[in-house]
């Protein structure tokens, strides 16, 4: 019995979320629901930004543009070029009538939120919890050719951003300061490092890793943030129930994307590597995390060349400033830029000197 009422409240609550889902400001024909997903016309949605659209190729690859954006659609792709950056949406882009179409949660969740960059001030950033990836007796990802192991870049990386942001004036708070996990049970471990970041009240989550794969031709940098509920992660093709899950992280969506972006897009330009894209997955950290948070893998251990940069202290310390400046971009969004400093105003000349004034004058010539 009870079981059947929570999936009756759950159905409730899906149907209630897809009512608000879409802007209002939709007419019918610009918005339909194809393959279950609640859709927005991109060309429509673009124009509420002032956006506007064009194929660069017919029926596949669609523009959005003004003079401050730019955005790139290609049909049956989850993945966008915005300003010259890759993101991840949570469903592909589809083709049908003559346009295409992109899902209402992503329009809402990840392009709404960068298209009105700078317009919005984000909640204050005071303490910054960084969450150095893995810890014994997990090592993390591994390449024995070069004798690295996760476990022990991660912490690196983590103190030099920690010195960073302490020189700017935040209060950070390491999730590990040891070799050490916090538990070798897995999950415990892992909610461990977000009760952390409660219990000192973190304005921020940032989680260090590094990255794996099986073939070792993998390179590049990937920025995850929370995947929205009802989207699917992109570690799987299918949905599943758990997608359906309220979660602590949902409320930071907005958030999420703006930090994850920021971050991505300075690390990128400080570190020079492939762009893989910012993504979105339901990593235990970022679902449990009680503020904005992002996972960072800066690059592959497993790719010979670009586990050699990781390996000097050097590359390391670019990509802690790379971090630490998309964690100063994003705190200073929405701020009026710095004024100008006041003209030099020149002191009228005097003929005589003020009464009871010591300054000498200026030697004739
Ligand atoms: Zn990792």
């Amino acid at each position: 019995m009870a079981r059947k009422l929570i999936a009756r409240l759950a159905l409730v609550l899906v149907v209630f979320n897809a009512c608000i889902r879409a802007p209002r400001t939709f007419a019918a024909a610009e918005t339909a629901k194809i393959d279950g997903v609640n859709c927005l016309d991109a060309a429509a949605f673009g124009q509420r930004f002032g956006l506007h659209s064009s194929w660069l190729e017919p029926e596949k690859r669609l523009l959005l543009q003004n003079a401050t954006a730019r955005i790139e659609f290609e049909v049956n792709l989850r993945d966008v070029i915005f300003d010259g950056r890759r993101l991840f949406m949570g469903s592909p882009a589809v083709y049908r009538e003559r346009s295409v179409w992109i899902s209402a949660i992503d329009a809402e969740k990840l392009l709404t939120p960068l298209l009105r960059l700078g317009l919005d001030r984000p909640p204050p950033v005071r303490t910054i919890v960084i969450d150095p990836g893995h810890g014994l007796p997990d090592d993390g990802a591994e390449n024995k050719r070069l004798g690295l192991k996760e476990r022990v870049l991660t912490l690196d990386v983590a103190q030099r951003l920690q010195k960073l942001l302490e020189a700017a004036g935040c209060r950070v708070v390491l999730t590990r300061t040891t070799d050490r996990a916090f538990s070798p049970d897995k999950k415990a471990d892992l909610r461990h490092r977000d009760e952390i970041a409660a219990a000192v009240k973190a304005d921020l989550f940032i989680s260090i890793h590094f990255n794996f794969f099986a073939m070792p031709g993998i390179y590049g940098t990937e920025t995850y943030r929370f995947t929205p509920r009802y989207q699917i992660p992109l570690s799987r093709s299918n949905h599943h129930p758990d997608d359906d899950e309220a979660n602590p992280g949902d409320k930071n969506d907005y958030w999420n994307t703006v930090l994850a972006y920021c971050i991505h897009r300075t690390l990128l330009g400080e570190i020079g590597s492939a762009d893989r894209g910012l993504r979105h997955n339901d990593y235990a950290v970022l679902r449990l995390a009680p503020c904005p948070a992002v996972l960072i893998e800066s690059g592959y251990i497993t790719n010979d060349a670009e586990g050699r940069k990781i390996a000097t202290a050097a590359y390391r310390q670019h990509i802690a400033e790379g971090i630490a400046a998309g964690i100063r971009a994003y705190a200073s969004l929405g701020l009026p830029p710095p004024s100008p400093p006041p003209p030099a105003v020149a002191p009228a000349p005097r003929s005589t000197p003020p009464a009871g004034s010591s300054l000498p004058l200026p030697a004739k010539k």
